[in-house]
């Protein structure tokens, strides 16, 4: 095996089983790889740390399969990895079943580098994100298709992180039958409608779950504004937990189409959903010159921060956002605000929501904090899976 050896104390970071291996912690590669192989993972005196797949062109230049030196990435290896994912899927305990949706691989944090898996019924959909995981693709598609029988395995490696790999954009069927148009799935007692197609990420945001879940609880008889609303999934559960009115805002068209045939779906009065196309930094700021007001807003943003370079400029967009939506909330309203910036810590996020509230002149508290979904999980040893974190504040 081709061995990739690290520069003197570059190999406290896999000592703490950490799954990246970045180009400036390496020192050498003894041998060749190609994109994709499997390298052993040494360090600089020469003792084997690793295995891992090897990335030639990424900043991430490997990504640690196992640490058993005698565990390698092969059909059996993937099997028993998406055998113990898809067990901690069984034990979330939902009960939506053959209708429900939900992330059955989350990459590193399942021990699948570069590897999301999703369900939406009986359609999987897969993002192969780092040169191992294109590697292996056919092997993890083939068990996928052993462990579950899906009608249909669709890929959505149309995203950019498959430049930094040197991988080029793909997606379309991988197995089985061509995807309805709109794949209909529960999440507790609404129906979406996904477009796995074309859809944002694989369809869905199913990272929001739970916290859709949450909102139910404050939705009953209030007027609701649902900003970066998408299909309109938030807007849902508050109006069938009884919600007066919602409206909401994107700047997708097509997104806020599905939410009109969303809302029929799950036998909305037309009457108590609006929704508006538009850019939710100007709208709010015409809501403000207008004095409406809300009980309840939500917040959930695109990602402001790429990276750490963009964060001081993200800082503004998220301070701008709940600046703003702090001014429109009545007194006693209730505020769910979202970043899914990985660049963004949780604290930092908590600090500008506060510079927000004290420039707004409201004295909010926060009731709780939220985070992706349980089915997003986070490994301990690779924080950098957290992304999606978020607030419940009443002022
Ligand atoms: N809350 C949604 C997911 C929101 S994702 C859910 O639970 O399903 C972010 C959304 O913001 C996307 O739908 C995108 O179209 C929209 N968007 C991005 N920038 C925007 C802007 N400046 N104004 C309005 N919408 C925007």
């Amino acid at each position: 095996m081709t061995r990739l050896v690290l520069k003197p104390g570059r190999e406290r970071s896999l000592l703490r089983r950490h799954p990246w291996i970045f180009t400036g912690a390496v020192e050498r590669l003894e041998g060749r790889a190609a994109a994709g192989e499997t390298v052993e993972v040494a360090s600089f005196d020469g003792t084997p740390l690793a295995v891992a797949s090897y990335s030639p062109v990424s900043q991430i230049a490997a990504r640690v399969w196992s640490f058993d030196l005698e565990v390698v990435p092969d059909a059996d290896s993937i099997r028993s990895r998406l055998e113990r994912a898809l067990e901690l899927r069984r034990r979330l305990g939902r009960d939506e079943g053959a209708r429900g949706a939900e992330r059955l691989v989350n990459a590193e944090s399942d021990g699948l580098p570069g590897v999301v898996v999703d369900r939406y019924a009986h359609v999987l959909v897969c993002q192969f994100l780092s040169a191992g995981a294109e590697r292996w693709r056919k092997a993890i598609v083939e068990q996928l298709v052993a462990l579950l029988a899906p009608v249909t395995v669709y890929e959505r490696s149309d995203v950019d992180v498959r430049q930094k790999e040197g991988l080029e954009p793909r997606a379309g069927l991988l197995w089985g039958a061509e995807p309805a148009e709109q794949v209909e799935i529960a999440e507790g007692s609404c129906r979406f409608l996904v477009d796995v197609r074309t859809g944002h990420k694989t369809g869905f945001y199913l990272d929001q779950r739970e916290n859709r879940l949450a909102l139910r609880a404050y939705a009953r008889g209030k007027d609701v504004l649902n900003c970066f609303s998408y299909t309109g999934a938030f807007a849902m559960h508050a109006l069938l937990d009884g919600a007066s009115h919602v409206t909401g805002i994107d700047s997708s068209g097509t997104a806020l189409r599905t939410g009109s045939e969303q809302a029929r779906l799950n036998g909305i009065d037309a009457g108590a959903f609006e929704q508006i196309e538009g850019d939710v930094f100007h709208v709010l700021r015409r809501f403000r010159d207008a004095r409406r007001s809300f009980d309840v807003i939500v917040l959930d943003p695109p990602k402001f921060a790429e990276s750490k370079a963009q964060v001081e400029r993200a800082a503004r967009g998220y301070k701008d956002i709940n600046l703003l939506a702090f001014k429109l909330l009545r007194p006693g309203g209730v505020l769910f605000t979202f970043s899914c910036s990985g660049a963004i810590a949780s604290d930092l996020f908590q600090k500008i929501v506060a510079d927000a509230a004290v420039d707004a002149r409201v004295d909010a508290r926060i009731l709780a904090h939220l985070r992706q979904a349980p089915d997003h999980p986070v490994a301990l040893r690779f924080p950098e899976g957290l992304y999606l974190k978020g607030m419940i504040c009443v002022t």
